[in-house]
């Protein structure tokens, strides 16, 4: 199939590429530039995925994300609120939950896969254990690369941001994390079985439009969405690490 509707926009986005080792298939949009996996692709079943992020967060018990802890500590900090309620977006092991709790934050989770520590009790698998109440910090850190349903799930962390709050979320930017677009099929973050969306700055351009928001533009790669007070901060992560040529189908 050569065209699909785009998960982002709507828009009709053409054939990107062929990986031929692993038959993955890309589409491209030309209206927002999201890049995502062919929907029919085999998707990781609950028990692969399960295995796979349990693998990741044996190797790195404390949040493979820490780099960005002080930068959400300094951004619940300016929320001007006290004590801010945090909720972490696909939390992981929730070495985040565990960093916020332990600098006076009551923070909560959300995460398909079970944490098995003592942050247990803060976590839930979905929406509806949460506490009804707005949150003044939403983070989704590595998580929006994973969604099939990018929008709906923006749509439900806005809904829950409190008037003044931050959503912060990181995810590697195509524009920003290549010199060109041709590089994709070398790209170590496409690489993740997991991965199969990938948004360009643009992409993040048109979800500030959909939703009444102002971009800003600040720092390396960081970027605020200001809606009425409300925030939403996307960081890029620098991960661009580029593998052996491979011959890739590809149309750009
Ligand atoms: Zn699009």
């Amino acid at each position: 199939m050569n065209q699909m509707p785009c998960a982002v926009c709507g828009g009709d986005a053409g054939f990107f590429l062929k990986n031929p080792a692993s038959a993955r298939i890309f589409y491209r949009c030309a209206g927002c530039g999201y890049i995502f996996a062919a929907p029919e692709e085999r998707r990781l079943s609950g028990e692969e995925e399960r295995s796979f992020f349990k693998g990741q967060w044996e190797q790195s018990p404390d949040g493979g994300n820490v780099g960005c802890y002080p930068h959400i500590l300094s951004l619940a900090q300016s929320c001007g609120i006290s004590p801010v309620k945090a909720l972490d977006f696909g939390c992981g092991n929730a070495g985040l939950i565990r960093t916020l709790r332990a600098n006076g934050i009551p923070a909560y989770g959300i995460d398909r896969v079970p944490v098995e520590n003592d942050m247990r009790p803060f976590v839930f698998s979905d929406f509806s254990g949460l506490p009804a109440i707005k949150f003044d910090l939403i983070t989704a850190i590595e998580v929006f690369e994973h969604l099939p349903d990018p929008v709906a799930v923006l749509e439900e962390l806005l809904a829950r941001l409190s008037p003044d709050g931050f959503l912060f979320m990181t995810t590697a930017l195509t524009n920003r994390a290549m010199a060109h677009i041709k590089y994709f099929p070398h790209w170590i973050y496409q690489k993740d079985p997991t991965h199969i969306g990938f948004f360009a700055e643009r992409t993040m351009e048109f979800l500030a439009r959909k939703h009444g928001l102002e971009l800003q533009v600040f720092g390396y790669g960081d970027f605020i969405l200001d809606r009425s007070h409300t925030r939403l901060v996307v960081q890029y992560e620098g991960r661009f690490v580029f593998h052996h040529q491979e011959k890739w189908e590809m149309n750009y």
